[in-house]
């Protein structure tokens, strides 16, 4: 790692201004439904907890759009953070302002301090400067753990940078570590897996795969779109059809490579997406013009399932199917127990992927899940973040 992290400074009696991403699902009643992202921020705030240092929080929840959202203030995260460090975390009403110096003034080393969501302030998306600043009065150093964002230029995650030290925290290290590995220094062969929904946002990662993967297997709309290019008729399914160029491109330039680039042979298609549909098996010649595919048939299964077990490095974001409906789930739940049970070091990225594989139990047998979505997407097409590019080099 050439980033500063946390490790390699002096944090005793130090306020530590640290961006998490305490961007949590929840019910509408605003019930937290699932607080992994929080026990993901925890071994930072320990860590500078038992150095000595005052821990200010910072994240956003929702999309308030720079205004006070009732239903998304911090209350709720606040008090789940409070029960799993088991120690009390004061919140305030305010991102900044005199409640906020007050209270971090009056910060005493070894606690905790939560600022109100950061995004009902008009400047935070706007990466204003005036707010990166107030941010930076209230602390002596900026902790950012917030890789999920890390894509974003904002004011509490990037801003605050150019006026106190920034240095990593926990998370953002193993992040930075684990993907930068999958890329850099894999062990061979590597087998890239891509599906999901987001076509067009996707291009841009499978030309990275193509300089880094031996194997390269696509599903969802992504694998599709790919064999719509080749003139398959893939009858109601979803696919983009402004990126069949760009699929027919990946194509010569896997061949190119020597990537063995692996589609789908045959499909589960129904004519609606809905558990009461009827299903059925066909060959990708044979996609009905009336259904979809909403996922890969038995035989591509095997193919997949076979290259992942023999994989040294198994990398994967998007579903290969709709999993959410487990008449269409049987794909991606067959490729998440293959990378389990493989001896290889597998990486998985993405909001749904990475939901999907906790849905096929397996979760605890992956070597690194991404917390991010579109930054980890970023982080493999080699596109610097702006989170990660204001850290200070070793
Ligand atoms: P991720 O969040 O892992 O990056 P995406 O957001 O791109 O993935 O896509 C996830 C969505 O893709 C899921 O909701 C899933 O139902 C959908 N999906 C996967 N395969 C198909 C398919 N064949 N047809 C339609 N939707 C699909
Ligand atoms: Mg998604």
């Amino acid at each position: 790692m050439t980033k500063k992290s946390i490790k390699d400074i002096k944090l005793s009696g130090m306020r530590a201004f640290t961006r998490v991403d305490f961007n949590v699902p929840r019910k509408e009643d605003g019930t937290i439904t699932d607080d992994t992202k929080i026990r993901a921020a925890l071994p930072t705030i320990r860590y500078l907890l038992e150095q000595g240092a005052a821990v200010i929080l910072a994240s956003h929840l929702g999309r308030p759009k720079g205004k006070v959202n009732e239903a998304l203030r911090l209350d709720s995260v606040a008090q789940k953070l409070s029960d799993l460090l088991e120690m009390e975390v004061t919140k305030t009403s305010e991102v900044v302002g005199e409640e906020v110096t007050r209270a971090a003034g009056e910060l005493k080393p070894g606690s905790v301090l939560l600022l109100e969501n950061v995004r009902f302030h008009p400047g935070e998306e706007k990466n204003d400067s005036e707010l990166a600043k107030a941010y930076a009065e209230l602390a002596d150093v900026f902790v950012s753990d917030a890789f999920g964002t890390a894509h974003r230029a904002h004011a509490s995650n990037s801003g605050v940078a150019q006026y106190i030290p920034a240095v990593a925290g926990l998370l953002m290290i193993t992040e930075i570590e684990n993907l930068t590995k999958s890329l850099h220094s894999p062990t061979r062969p590597v087998v890239a897996i891509v599906g999901g929904s987001k076509i067009a946002d996707k291009i841009g990662v499978l030309n990275t795969f193509l300089k880094t993967a031996d194997s390269l297997l696509l599903g969802g709309g992504m694998a599709n779109t790919f064999l719509r290019a080749k003139d398959h008729n893939m009858g109601r399914s979803l696919l983009e059809e402004d990126k069949l160029a760009d699929a027919a491109e990946i194509m010569r330039e896997a061949a190119n490579h020597d990537v063995n680039l692996c589609l789908p042979v045959d499909f589960i298609v129904a004519d609606k997406v809905d558990e009461a549909a009827q299903a059925e098996t066909v060959t990708v010649e044979s996609v009905p013009a009336d259904k979809m595919a909403l996922d890969i048939g038995p035989q591509t299964r095997k193919i997949y399932k076979d290259l992942i077990s023999k994989a040294g490095t198994v990398i994967w974001n998007g579903p290969i199917g709709v999993f959410e409906i487990d008449k269409f789930a049987e794909g991606t739940i067959d490729v998440a127990r293959a990378i389990a049970e493989s001896e290889a070091f597998s990486i998985i990225g993405g909001g749904d992927v990475v939901a999907a594989v906790e849905k096929a139990g397996v979760a605890q047998d992956i070597s690194h899940l991404s917390t991010g979505g579109g930054a980890t997407l970023e982080f493999w097409e080699g596109k610097e973040l702006p989170g990660i590019a204001v850290l200070q080099d070793k």
